[in-house]
């Protein structure tokens, strides 16, 4: 049989000091990255993580000052972090149960309202918001402890794959050996750019701009959403202790003019926007962070594995797709995606090595329809929020309650947001 050699640069070569063989490499050091890792090492394969921001612990969030990066958290990512025996060591103090979601139109109309109630749906809490260090400290430390992993601050700088497996070159000069590589390395993928594996994008020409604020009423363990005439959005989501942290999507123009407001042009701003809904339901908001923003896109990759005739390497997180904020889900989708790929490496006969062309196209195929269901729905909705002709907004705005009287479709909305994942 003749070798398959694909050669992927991503840099120019340098002189190798080491090599290692493992079982499998992850890299990129985020949620997911941290997230598969640890899942990989726990089911006995020999795994090393690399990325450059490994080389210090997260430090546990302390005090009245919360992070910058703040998400909602699906029960599916519950489970994984419960399989993961992370959950019950997290800091549940600094994470807030979401039992009910108001969405309001724009024309401000009382009944142009859809409510999601945890209560209604038999399920404890819809969701939980917390800070992403919390998670990452969390995970920092079960690595610490798991002899099957070993973490590397250091950046790939060039992917070799062949028959067997996959050579990966780090910028140190050290090469690591692995039957399987899992790129975690966010939504810019150095290794499916490597690959040749192509990805769609599209900018939607806006930005989220992010804070947390202290607020003088209670927010009712809710998280709320308004979309505001013209296409921004602004999501308030509740945090413990009477503060809520804001996700408001606008024109990166407009972002640059928030970033720049001071707290009484900040309370002036809430009073005006959306018929003053959001000081009525949250009373005075007092700034608790340095605002930011991010530019929001949507990507998506063709393939989540490769190479194509000869799969070794597992697309997974951001490396895969990339999706609008305004359902909340790009990290959950990413962490079902860890939790498939676990559950198909745990599960696999024990004739089949790791990078098993079955197990990966078993991987991909699982993940491509709940990652196409997600991205077309989140992707549709952003666009018909954006539509400013008044067919479009009676339209979204009669859908919104029409969906409202609906409880088998409102059932169907939660069912998708819970994203249940099963472990055996
Ligand atoms: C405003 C905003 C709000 C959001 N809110 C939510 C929410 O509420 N809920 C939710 O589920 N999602 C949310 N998301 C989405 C979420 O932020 C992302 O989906 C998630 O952070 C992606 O994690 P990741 O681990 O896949 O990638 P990343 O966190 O981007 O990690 C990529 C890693 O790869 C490393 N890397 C890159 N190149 C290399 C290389 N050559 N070698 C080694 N390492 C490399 C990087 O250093 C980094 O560590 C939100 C996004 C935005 C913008």
């Amino acid at each position: 049989m003749s070798e398959v050699r694909q050669n992927h640069s991503l840099k120019s070569s340098v002189n190798p000091t080491k090599i290692r063989t493992v079982d499998v490499a992850v890299v990129g050091g985020g949620i997911a990255g941290k997230a598969c890792a640890l899942g990989l090492a726990q089911l006995g394969l020999q795994t090393v993580q690399i990325s450059p921001d490994l080389g210090e612990l997260t430090p546990a969030p302390q005090g009245d000052q919360w992070g910058q990066r703040i998400y909602a958290f699906s029960p599916g990512t519950q489970q994984l972090l419960a399989h993961l025996q992370i959950w019950d060591a997290l800091d549940q103090s600094r994470m807030q149960p979401v039992r009910d979601m108001r969405i309001f139109g724009d024309r401000g109309e009382k009944s142009d309202q859809l409510h999601l109630s945890a209560f209604e749906s038999g399920t404890p809490q819809l969701a939980w918001i917390g800070e992403s260090n919390v998670i990452e400290h969390t995970l920092d430390q079960a690595s610490r402890f798991q002899n099957k992993l070993e973490r590397l601050a250091d950046t790939v700088e060039k992917v070799v794959v062949d028959v067997a497996g996959t050579t990966l070159q780090l910028k140190s000069g050290d090469l690591i050996r692995a039957l399987l590589v899992v790129a975690a390395d966010g939504a810019y993928s150095p290794i499916r750019t490597a690959l040749g594996i192509p990805a769609s994008e599209e900018s939607y020409s806006q930005s989220a701009v992010v804070a947390n604020w202290l607020s003088t009423n209670v927010h009712l363990e809710t998280a709320y959403q308004w979309f505001l005439p013209g296409g921004d959005i602004v999501a308030m989501l509740p945090l413990p202790s009477k503060q809520v942290s804001m996700v408001w999507s606008t024109s990166p123009e407009n972002a640059a003019e928030l970033l720049k407001l001071d707290q009484t042009a900040w309370s002036g701003k809430f009073a005006s926007i959306a018929n003053g809904a959001i000081a009525q339901q949250l009373g005075s908001l007092t700034l608790n962070s340095v605002p930011a923003a991010f530019p929001l896109r949507k990507i998506r990759a063709s393939r989540f594995i490769g190479p194509e005739e000869n799969p070794k390497v597992a697309l997974i997180g951001d490396a895969a797709h990339v999706m609008h904020p305004l359902a909340g889900q790009g990290l959950n989708l990413g962490l079902r995606d860890v939790a498939a790929l676990l559950n198909i490496l745990g599960k696999r006969e024990s004739f089949r090595l790791p990078n098993d062309k079955v197990l990966l196209r078993r991987y991909e195929r699982q993940r491509q329809g709940d990652t196409s269901a997600l991205l077309w729905t989140t992707d549709k909705l952003k666009k018909l929020f954006s539509g400013t002709s008044g067919t479009e907004r009676q339209i979204r705005n009669w859908g919104l309650g029409l969906v409202n009287r609906s409880h088998f479709i409102k059932q169907r909305l939660i069912e998708r947001a819970l994203g249940e994942v099963d472990f055996e």
